[in-house]
């Protein structure tokens, strides 16, 4: 290993626990999210509803979904956010796809 790549090693290595750290809380806090909704009332609810929305609209730009699904949790870091449907239940995630090498957009499904 060179200087280099040691010297990188150290200075990251804050970085990377703290990240891992992160990571430990949110599958914690996700293992433990909040639950709503009945499942019974999905048929009329959530599965009739598309499973995916068009690439760069975050739940606040659908109207289908902003008012029926609660913030519930947040992982991987911060980059997708969980949500559920106070009806049904129904779940549903808003990750940050990559597209090309910068570019980075919302990206809203079901998530089960
Ligand atoms: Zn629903």
């Amino acid at each position: 290993m060179s200087y280099g790549d040691l010297l990188k090693k150290l200075l990251m290595a804050p970085a990377y626990a703290h990240a891992a750290a992160i990571a430990v809380r949110e599958r914690f806090d996700h293992a433990n999210r909040k639950r709503l909704g009945d499942p019974a009332n999905r048929a009329k609810c959530c599965d009739p509803l598309p499973g995916e929305f068009p690439l760069k609209k975050r739940v606040v730009d659908i109207p289908e979904l902003v008012n029926k699904i609660e913030h519930v949790g947040t992982i991987n870091t911060g980059l997708t956010r969980w949500f559920a449907c106070r009806t049904c239940g129904q779940e549903w995630r808003e990750d940050q796809e990559s597209v090309g090498n910068f570019a980075e957009y919302p990206h809203v499904r079901k998530a089960t």
